[in-house]
């Protein structure tokens, strides 16, 4: 039988053990995928993989699963992390979602000195990155850090963290991605300004940095995210 929904449940899963869902689950799975009791789903939590469950009880207000057997072991992505300047709102939707399907291990919105949005709505994110897991059948899902200012972030930078600088100010010039060393890592994309130029000198300063090229084009911030995680996935993570 092949169980084709998904859904993320905030709960821990293992053998046998039943898993309430929220209302608007519920309204999903009876009112608008017209599922009955005995029927099978698969679900996640980010930690303990997939498990295929069935409908133990329930109705459009609320229904209770029941565990039947691990689908899927728990996936989890290459350590890299991807810090990025929030920009308009459906793009940094979509930045959240690409980041999530590409496999980012975490993500950072961070705030630097031309940054366009100075707040963000990180529950709503969050919800983004969980959306974008169920469809892409994933079983981790990256946890999208609060807005946080990009000195702040610098100042305590791990010592064993590379961090690769996109720099569009290297536009134009080749970089040999399959040269980087591997280990942990960070992307780094700028807002639509582009960084200043103070923090461009405090990014290229510090030993950790890798400043790149993305190619002979300057692309947009949210195009930028999903061409430096590819190459990073291409050459250091878990697509080679
Ligand atoms: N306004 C800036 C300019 O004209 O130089 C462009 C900023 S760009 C829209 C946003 C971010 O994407 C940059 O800060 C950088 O991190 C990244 N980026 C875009 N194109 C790039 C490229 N060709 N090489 C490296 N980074 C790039």
């Amino acid at each position: 039988m092949t169980v084709k929904i998904r859904l993320f449940v905030d709960h821990p899963l293992g053998e046998a053990q039943l898993v309430p869902l929220d209302r608007d689950q519920a309204n999903y799975l009876f009112a608008v995928m017209r599922l009955s009791v005995g029927d099978a789903i698969l679900v996640f939590n980010g930690k303990d993989g997939e498990w295929q469950t069935e409908i133990e009880a329930g109705n459009k207000k609320s229904a209770t699963l029941k565990c039947i057997h691990k689908a899927k072991a728990l996936q989890e992505p290459p350590d890299v992390w991807l810090l990025f300047a929030p920009i308009k709102k459906a793009r940094t939707d979509f930045i959240v979602e690409k980041a999530t399907e590409l496999g980012a291990a975490a993500i950072f919105p961070i705030s630097t000195d031309f940054t366009n949005s100075e707040r963000i709505r990180q529950d709503r994110l969050q919800a983004h990155a969980i959306e974008a897991t169920e469809q892409c059948g994933g079983t981790y899902v990256p946890t999208v850090h609060e807005l946080q200012k990009l000195d702040s972030v610098l100042d305590q930078w791990p010592h064993d963290r590379h961090l690769l600088y996109c720099d569009e100010g290297l536009v134009g010039t080749a970089t040999a991605f399959s040269a980087l060393p591997s280990g942990k890592w960070a992307i780094l994309i700028g807002p639509e300004g582009g960084f200043s130029d103070r923090e461009r000198t405090k990014i290229s300063n510090m030993q950790q940095s890798f400043p790149v090229s993305l190619g002979p084009r300057i692309l947009r911030a949210d195009t930028a995210a999903v061409a430096a995680l590819s190459l990073w996935q291409e050459h250091l993570g878990d697509w080679c």
